[in-house]
């Protein structure tokens, strides 16, 4: 997401947005301010907070565009830009003498999402925890007691933004952490383990969400390390991966470099076979 909102701003600020055009009915979060209040305005910037792409513009009253993608969202750069109605869009920004922003969605699940936030207004912003890069998000892993599990609180977008599974899955491989461990049970030196495990993963995966071209791709995260490769050879101890099925997604991990050769409980996977 970081590599995207650098490739947007890139593309897009310092244009003037000519029309924002709602592809679709549900994605629409906010009514007021009006959207149109944006049009004719120059985009300062486009940033990333958490997963949400934030867009800001000049002379427009402080007000600013939110985008989530979700899990299944995606960004078109329309260039040229096109007038059809696209299949899958949500929103469509159409830019003067830029390519035109088309956000998407695959599947069935309808929860990318845009708000226009008045100034003053965080709006979802307001419920996120601090940036996982930043000290104080790395002060909290050093004397924090929470006693969930740290792949629960590396996920929870209120604790910890912009992780999700991947990082998190990744993240904890490549310290060698359980993803049943909570945080509370964790030494000194397995915290410093799992905070420069993080800076690991975030800084190698922005280094190759950085060299790719145009929109997301269909299949985003194929550089991950284990996350999503269950039954394929751990890269660091060749062991299988092994995995814990969720309703609507799995944990990934190695039983010979994070639980101690342990198979962890799968619960779907014992209801099958019931
Ligand atoms: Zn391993």
């Amino acid at each position: 997401m970081q590599a995207l909102a650098e490739r947007l701003d890139a593309i897009v600020a310092g244009g003037r947005l000519d029309a924002l055009q709602p592809l679709s009915f549900s994605a629409q979060k906010t009514v007021v301010p009006d959207p149109a209040g944006l049009l004719g305005h120059r985009v300062a910037g486009v940033a990333r907070r958490g997963k949400y792409l934030v867009w800001s513009f000049v002379d427009a009253g402080g007000q600013r565009l939110l985008v989530h993608l979700s899990q299944a969202g995606r960004v078109d750069v329309e260039d040229p830009p096109r007038t059809t109605r696209p299949r899958n869009g949500v929103l469509r920004l159409v830019m003067d003498a830029r390519p035109s922003i088309l956000v998407k969605e695959f599947g069935t699940e309808r929860k990318a999402a845009w708000w226009v936030l008045a100034e003053g207004d965080d709006g979802p912003l307001a419920r996120l925890g601090p940036e996982a890069t930043s000290a104080t998000f790395a002060e909290l892993v050093r004397t924090g007691d929470d006693r969930r599990r740290v792949h629960t609180i590396l996920r929870d977008q209120r604790t910890v933004a912009g992780m999700g599974r991947g990082y998190t899955d990744d993240a904890l491989h490549r310290a060698g952490l359980s993803p049943y461990a909570s945080l509370a049970s964790l030494t000194p030196d397995q915290r410093e383990g799992l905070l420069s495990a993080i800076d690991a993963v975030l800084g190698e995966g922005l280094a190759v969400e950085r060299r790719r071209r145009g929109g997301l791709p269909a299949k985003p995260g194929d550089h991950w390390v284990v996350h999503g490769r269950a039954g394929q050879d751990c890269p660091a101890c060749a062991e299988t991966l092994a995995r814990v099925s969720y309703e609507t997604y799995e944990v990934t991990y190695c039983p010979r470099c994070q639980t101690g050769g342990r198979l962890l409980a799968d619960r779907r996977l014992s209801r099958l076979l019931k």
